[in-house]
Formats: structure tokens, C-alpha cells, sequence
């Protein structure tokens, strides 16, 4: 850590421009961190949901700092470190879409699994090399546990059900092995399914918000979807990334299962989200095959026990609460679609047919 207290401390986030990243972004600025972000090339800007914290370097005191890299670069990875010289590690970055990863299982494994071990032995050298101490937060999935019966706890054994759940695993046993033969300080959080109005548009949450407002609005009229009724435990990704941070505060690395305790099927979402738009989701909603998975996670329910205990962390925002963020932010954005439609212009639905 910085023992200069005029310094403030310094944070690396892989993966600032995805959902968790954002709001984790915030957060440390709030407590006083400078932020340093890793952000993959694309030939269109990808960074929507950070432009709001970030200034442009050329002026006064800027607290976000951008620098390009790619989990499966790991030469790029080592250059950061030495650039920014963390004090914590926020390892988010990965293909994080469970049905995208059976369609490109390599490329799933190279960023989440392989990237995990590119970033940790980058870290491992230059501790070595500077004599620094650097803490990581290492982003576990519920997927992992996969079949395995709900309540799922730090103790329930782990069986993946696809690729990306599989290199998830893998990341968190390369964690583990990491921090017991060369003592780093690496915390896994096994984080239950988190919601927001960043979400991806192709996970089921912002998929079904986002048809259902613009249906309200007569800018769409079916939503395809697959199983419904599958069972997740949603929380809210802003009250989250508080347990991220937390997890690192601590005087021993551990590992932690974040949840809020409550599962709702696919179907429940489906109509708390349609009941306050009045409307009927049956009206709306078609099977799609293309949306099943090869093999499905049928119910995830956290036990927060030890996060609660141990962080004293526990979710601010409910599932109603969080239903309701979610459909009001996505009805302004069907409104704005709205508007833009009358005034003649064409509006495109991105993506829908993927995820
Ligand atoms: P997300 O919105 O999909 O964000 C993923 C981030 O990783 C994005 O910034 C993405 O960049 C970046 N990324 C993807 N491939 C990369 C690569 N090869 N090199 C560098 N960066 C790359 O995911 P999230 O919801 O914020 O989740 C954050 C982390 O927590 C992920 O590891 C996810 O698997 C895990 N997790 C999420 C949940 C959840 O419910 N949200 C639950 C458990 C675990 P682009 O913006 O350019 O795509
Ligand atoms: P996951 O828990 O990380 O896989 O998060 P998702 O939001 O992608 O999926 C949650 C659940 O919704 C899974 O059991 C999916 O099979 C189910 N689901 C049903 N229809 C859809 C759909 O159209 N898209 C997605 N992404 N999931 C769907």
C-alpha cells in the first residue's frame, strides 16, 4: 500500500468499461482512489458507461486514468502494472456471457481462465522485481457451482455447466494456488447474478426491460426469450462492487460468496416487470430454442452468511427495488428511442437476437 497519505491510493481495474467496472470506478473515486482502467481496442468507443467519470488527461487533476491492454496480452498487462503500480487489483475483465461462451469456448478460456494467470503471474514478477505489495480482487462466478443444490455457500463444491463457468474455476483455483505457494494477497468473490440499468443487453434482466418498455412505447412487439424457469439470486451490481472493495480491506485474503438470499425464476422477473408497465407478459412473449443452453443452471440461491458476518456487507436495494430501477431507466431510453423515431429518424435494435 501508499504510505505517502498526500499520495492517494491506487486502483487497476480490467474490465472499467463492463457493468461492475463502472460502478466500481465510482465507488473508489468516492473513497479517495485514483483509478486506472484497462480497456480492450475495439474499432467503435466501448466506453458508454465510464465516460461520465473520466477527463481528459490534458486537464487539471483527473481521477480516472484509461490505458489500452487485453487479458490475453499478457506482455501489455506486465507494461501496465509498471506504468500504474497498483496498490489493489480488480480482475473483471472476461467473456462473461454464459451462452456466448458454449459458441466461443477458447476465446472464453483465453480471457477468463488463462487472463486470470497472465494477469497473476504479471503481479507475481513485479512484486518480485519492486519489492511492492500488490492485493487482488479476483471476480468469481455463482455459475460455478453449477448443479450443485442450492443454498449455495464458501463450502458448496463446485460443478460448472459451461465453458465460461468452467474457466471461471479454473481462474479461482489459479487464485487460490497463487495465494498459498507464494503468499499473495488474492481474495475470490463468488458474486450471485447482479442487475442494473448498465447491464448487458443480451443477459435476461436488461433483455427483458429493455423489450418490455420499448413494447410500451409500440416501438417493438414480441420479446423472445428461452427457459424461464430457471431461478436466480439478483442483486444490485451498485450495492456489490461495495463487497468487492471490502473483501480487499481485510487483514487476510479470503474468499466470499456475495448474494442477497432471495431467488426468482425467470418467469417472476418476467412479470414483475410487465405488471408495472400494465401489461400482460403472455401477450408478449415467445419461446425461442436458440435461447436454451446446452446444459442450463437450473436454481442459484446465495447464502450471504459470511459476507454479512464477516465484511458486515449486506444489499441495500431489493428485488422489487431493483425491477423498478431497471424498467424506469429503460422506459427513458424508449422514450428518447421515441423521439427520435417520430422526428423521422430509423431506430436500429441492437443485438437482440443474440443473447
Ligand atoms: P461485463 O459487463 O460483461 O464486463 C466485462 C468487461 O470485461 C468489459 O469491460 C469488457 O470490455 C472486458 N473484457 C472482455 N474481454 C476482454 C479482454 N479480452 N481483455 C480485456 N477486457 C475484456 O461483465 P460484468 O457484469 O461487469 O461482470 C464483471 C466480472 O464479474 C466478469 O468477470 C463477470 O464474469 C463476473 N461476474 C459477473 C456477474 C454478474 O451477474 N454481473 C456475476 C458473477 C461474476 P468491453 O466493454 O470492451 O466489452
Ligand atoms: P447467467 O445466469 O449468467 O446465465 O445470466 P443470464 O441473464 O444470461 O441468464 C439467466 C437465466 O435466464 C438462464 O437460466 C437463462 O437460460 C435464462 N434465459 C431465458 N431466456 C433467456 C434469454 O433470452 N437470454 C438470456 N441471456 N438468458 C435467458
Amino acid at each position: 500500500m501508499s504510505n505517502d497519505i498526500s499520495c492517494p491510493r491506487r486502483a487497476l481495474i480490467s474490465g472499467i468499461t463492463g457493468q461492475d467496472g463502472s460502478y466500481l470506478a465510482e465507488f473508489l473515486i468516492k473513497q479517495g482512489y485514483q483509478v486506472h482502467g484497462i480497456v480492450r481496442r475495439t474499432s467503435l468507443f466501448n466506453t458508454d458507461r465510464i465516460d461520465h467519470i473520466y477527463q481528459d488527461p490534458h486537464e487539471n487533476n483527473p481521477q480516472v486514468f484509461l490505458h489500452y491492454g487485453d487479458m490475453t496480452d499478457g506482455t501489455g498487462l506486465r507494461r501496465i502494472l509498471h506504468k500504474v503500480r497498483p496498490d489493489e487489483i480488480y480482475n473483471l475483465a472476461a467473456q462473461s456471457h454464459v451462452k456466448v461462451s458454449f459458441d466461443q469456448p477458447e476465446y472464453t478460456a483465453d480471457t477468463v481462465a488463462t487472463g486470470t494467470l497472465r494477469l497473476l503471474e504479471a503481479v507475481r514478477d513485479y512484486m518480485d522485481e519492486t519489492g511492492s505489495v500488490v492485493r487482488i480482487y479476483q471476480a468469481g462466478s455463482s455459475e460455478m457451482f453449477g448443479s450443485s443444490l442450492p443454498p449455495q455457500s464458501e463450502v458448496t463444491p463446485f460443478h460448472p455447466r459451461s465453458p465460461y463457468a468452467v474457466s471461471k474455476v479454473a481462474a479461482y483455483w489459479y487464485a487460490v494456488n497463487y495465494r498459498e505457494a507464494y503468499g499473495m494477497y488474492i481474495a475470490n468473490g463468488i458474486l450471485f447474478n447482479h442487475e442494473s440499468p448498465r447491464r448487458g443487453e443480451t443477459f435476461v434482466t436488461r433483455k427483458i426491460t429493455r423489450a418490455a418498455t420499448r413494447i410500451k412505447l409500440g416501438l417493438q412487439q414480441k420479446i423472445y426469450l428461452g427457459n424461464l424457469a430457471s431461478r436466480r439470486d439478483w442483486g444490485y451490481a451498485g450495492d456489490f462492487v461495495e463487497a468487492m472493495w471490502l473483501m480487499l480491506q481485510q487483514e487476510k485474503p479470503d474468499d466470499y460468496v456475495v448474494a442477497t438470499g432471495e431467488a426468482h425464476s425467470v418467469e417472476e422477473f418476467l412479470e414483475a416487470v410487465f405488471a408495472i408497465l400494465e401489461l400482460n407478459w403472455r401477450e408478449y412473449v415467445e419461446i425461442d430454442a436458440r435461447y436454451f443452453r446446452p446444459a442450463e443452471v437450473d436454481f442459484l440461491l446465495g447464502d450471504p452468511v459470511k459476507v454479512r458476518n464477516v465484511l458486515g456487507w449486506k444489499p441495500r436495494v431489493n428485488f422489487d427495488d431493483l425491477v423498478r430501477m431497471m424498467v424506469e431507466s429503460d422506459l427513458e431510453l424508449a422514450r428518447q428511442e421515441k423521439t427520435l423515431r417520430d422526428a423521422g429518424h430509423r431506430i436500429v435494435s441492437r443485438g437482440m437476437a443474440i443473447g
